[in-house]
């Protein structure tokens, strides 16, 4: 029987010639990413099982990203990060990027310059960045959207503390295949779509629970239209259908993204057999699809951002590792150039890369020529507040976090999750919405339909291709 591209790579990982959905098998872990806010519970369970002087499986292979709770004065987190250190200089862990300037006590000073720092910022925009993420490989993480990288045609998902504790002693673990769901977009995405009105119209579709213990792949080609970034804003959803997963097919865009950047050449591409089994397959054609959001409190209860034209909004947050991309702030910066945000709008670069890109490359993403503005001075002259990368008020954190919503607000997000309290206070209200959704609101005040800022294909040159 044939096998989706999923089954193949657990089979491949198994030692096994093919498996099938439900099967439990014992996988070999590629990767292991961890960071500041499990990192200290899974270094613990390590080391209760497999004692205080063991040693890692391989210490190459083990990636830690400080980036939840970073810039903040609370000392608690301050201690998670000392924890991480320490584990990182006994057992010699070959990939770890320090927020160095975390240094004592109270608020840490922001990195002045983002290619000047060890640090890089939100982890699943980071692990790509930093060569992590590979076709056909295995990646597990402590945190539930891991399954970003299934952008890069890989098997990547969240697992527990206790599953990271055993996988940092034996390098492998006990999973259960998924049954794949296909999920197919017909047609070129117009400009004024992204990535994230084609999960959000997924999810209001199935449910918070549609894809529970499933693989999520996104097929068809309308997903090959879109930029390897906005494939990742897909897979990074998954876990809010309840996926195991998401995958996309890898195309030369993925192949020339990782070749440039992959610290490992050991990587194979797989493909879904001609009769593979989907249990289930939902089609759209993008130039049916409105821009949507997702309104308080699920990311199933979704609407068209039309409809929603008169719900007002006290703040927008523009950010995060589904939202706050390079071609995220490429697309929230053309609807914001030239313009004046109505209502506080803060922005996260989702990484120190993207960052610093938004220092040099131009609103059409390429590299700006000395009199031209870049991404940066557009959004700064729109009125937007830029804080430093990481995963800020897009899961609340301490009251002294960038942008966090300390007040019953409602706020146009970019974000993935908006149950209560997600981003602070519980009596808030969070219409997630694509960065080009999100920035049309800012300039009006209210939940805005981007098409009435959109004219034509939005540009983004170079920006997240290599
Ligand atoms: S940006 Fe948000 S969703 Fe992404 S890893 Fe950080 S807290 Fe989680």
């Amino acid at each position: 029987m044939g096998m989706t591209v999923t089954e193949k790579i657990l089979a491949r990982h198994a030692g096994r010639s093919s498996v099938q959905a439900g099967e439990n098998v014992w996988v070999h872990v590629d990767v292991l990413m961890t960071h500041d806010v499990c990192g200290p519970g899974t270094i613990g369970v390590f080391k209760e099982h497999f004692g205080p002087t063991a040693k890692v499986w391989d210490r190459e292979r083990v990636v830690i990203i400080p980036d939840h709770y970073i810039f903040t004065a609370d000392s608690k987190a301050h201690r998670n990060v000392d924890i991480l250190r320490d584990f990182v200089r006994e057992q010699g862990i070959k990939y770890y990027y320090d927020p160095d300037f975390i240094q004592g006590e109270g608020m840490p000073n922001p990195y002045k310059d983002p290619t000047q720092t060890k640090y890089k910022g939100v982890c699943h925009k980071a692990l790509p960045e930093e060569g992590h993420v590979r076709p056909g490989e295995v990646l597990l993480g402590t945190d539930s959207h891991t399954c970003t990288a299934g952008a890069f045609g890989q098997f990547a998902t969240g697992i527990g503390n206790t599953d990271a504790g055993f996988v940092l002693g034996t390098g492998k673990l006990w999973l259960k295949v998924p049954p794949t769901m296909r999920f197919v977009f017909r047609g070129e995405i117009p400009p004024y779509l992204t990535a994230k009105d084609l999960i959000l119209a997924v999810i209001g579709k199935i449910s918070v629970s549609g894809a529970t213990y499933r693989c999520m792949y996104f097929a068809g080609d309308g997903i090959a239209s879109l930029s390897l970034e906005d494939r990742m804003t897909l897979t990074n959803m998954a876990i809010e259908a309840g996926g195991k997963n998401g995958v996309c097919d890898v195309d030369e865009k993925t192949l020339r993204y990782v070749k440039a950047r992959s610290n490992r050449p050991d990587w194979e591409v797989f493909k879904d057999d001609p009769d593979a089994t989907f249990i289930e397959t939902y089609e759209w054609d993008l130039a049916k699809l409105e821009p949507l959001v997702a309104k308080p409190h699920s990311p199933d209860n979704t609407d068209t951002a039309r409809n929603c034209k008169d719900v007002k909004a006290d703040r927008v947050y523009i950010g995060s590792c589904t939202g706050g991309k390079i071609t995220d702030m490429i697309f929230a910066a053309a609807i914001l150039n030239g313009q004046k945000v109505k209502v506080p709008t803060f922005v996260v670069p989702g990484s120190t890369e993207v960052h610093a890109d938004m220092l040099k490359l131009n609103v059409r993403g390429e590299p700006k020529a000395a009199a031209e503005k870049s991404i940066m001075d557009v959004l700064a002259e729109a009125g937007c507040t830029i804080g430093p990368s990481g995963c800020a008020a897009c899961l609340g954190g301490p009251a002294d976090t960038f942008g966090r919503l300390n007040e019953p607000l409602v706020c146009v997000s970019t974000t993935n999750r908006n149950f209560p309290g997600r981003m602070g206070h519980k009596e808030a209200g969070v219409y997630l919405a694509s960065p080009l959704t999100a920035a049309a609101s800012a300039i009006t005040g209210k939940i805005t339909d981007p098409r009435e800022y959109v004219s034509g294909r939005i540009p983004t040159g170079s920006a997240g291709l290599v």
